[in-house]
């Protein structure tokens, strides 16, 4: 049974664009209030703009999660401006490939920061919220869904500080899990394969190229496919807790 989201407040990260939008949307269609949160603010407000003409709260956040202050900010300013904090979306992130072999360490350090480092701040900064959520109406329940990757399942050559970043994320969320599930906190992961979204426009060029051979005959997913798997997560009753979901496209290896 797929129960609703009234009354209850999101927070998205990465909501300017490709998973965290289309999540942000859906979270909004079954009735949560949502905080968009990314640094392009004009692309934020269009988001929100939209959101509020089809009936639905949305308030737009300017942050860059990878600095603490930022990041604890904007989930201070979600509560603040729309009351409380059930649902937070951990899903801003970035994919840089390449050989690890003479790699600019510059990229490294990006994955780090945004994937594990801004991940690790939001959801700092947004548990106690989701504890006090949890304790009460309308759902005696709240979700902190991190996204991972089938990167975060399986290693692959020239994915290396990638797989690392999310295999932590997965490794994270399990010991979480088990620490906060008694409160009905529910941690979950959702693992995408290829998505079509803008990940890939920040590889470099020789990058890109080979990514973009090897999925050449693949028919990716949409950003909607993912959002409907977060939907799922957190649209279970409350004695239901969907740790892991894997969702590929049918053609990708
Ligand atoms: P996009 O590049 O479309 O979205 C990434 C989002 O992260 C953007 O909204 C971007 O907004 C935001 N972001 C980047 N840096 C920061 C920052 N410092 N602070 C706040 N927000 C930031 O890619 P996807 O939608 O595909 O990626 C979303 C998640 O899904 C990522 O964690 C990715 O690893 C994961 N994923 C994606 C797959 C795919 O094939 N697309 C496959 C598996 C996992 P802005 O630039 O405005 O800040």
């Amino acid at each position: 049974m797929t129960e609703r989201l009234d009354g209850t407040v999101a927070l998205v990260t990465g909501a300017s664009s490709g998973i965290g939008a289309a999540a942000a949307r859906e979270l909004a269609s079954l009735g949560a209030s949502v905080a968009l949160v990314a640094r392009r603010k004009d692309r934020l407000d269009e988001l929100a703009a939209e959101i509020t003409a089809a009936g639905g709260t949305a308030l737009a956040i300017e942050a860059d999660v990878t600095e603490q202050a930022e990041a604890v900010a904007a989930v201070e300013r979600t509560v603040a401006e729309l009351g409380r904090l059930d649902t937070a979306v951990n899903n801003a992130g970035v994919m840089l490939l390449g050989p690890v072999l003479g790699a600019p360490t510059e990229e490294w350090d990006r994955m780090v920061r945004l994937n594990v480092q801004g991940l690790l701040y939001i959801a700092h900064a947004a548990l106690p919220h989701l504890v006090s959520a949890a304790d009460s109406e309308p759902r005696r329940v709240s979700d902190l869904v991190n996204i991972s990757s089938v990167a975060g399942r399986r290693p692959t050559a020239f994915s290396g500080v990638y797989n690392l970043t999310k295999h932590g994320i997965n490794a994270f969320s399990e010991a979480l899990r088990q620490e906060i599930t008694e409160r009905h906190v529910r941690v979950s992961l959702v693992e995408p394969g290829a998505v079509d979204t803008e990940l890939t426009d920040h590889l470099r060029p020789a990058v890109r190229e080979v990514a973009r051979q090897r999925f050449a005959s693949v028919e990716t997913l949409l950003a909607t496919d993912i959002a409907d798997a977060i939907a799922y997560v957190v649209t279970r009753p409350r004695r239901v807790a969907v740790n892991e979901i894997l969702v590929r496209p049918t053609e990708q290896p």
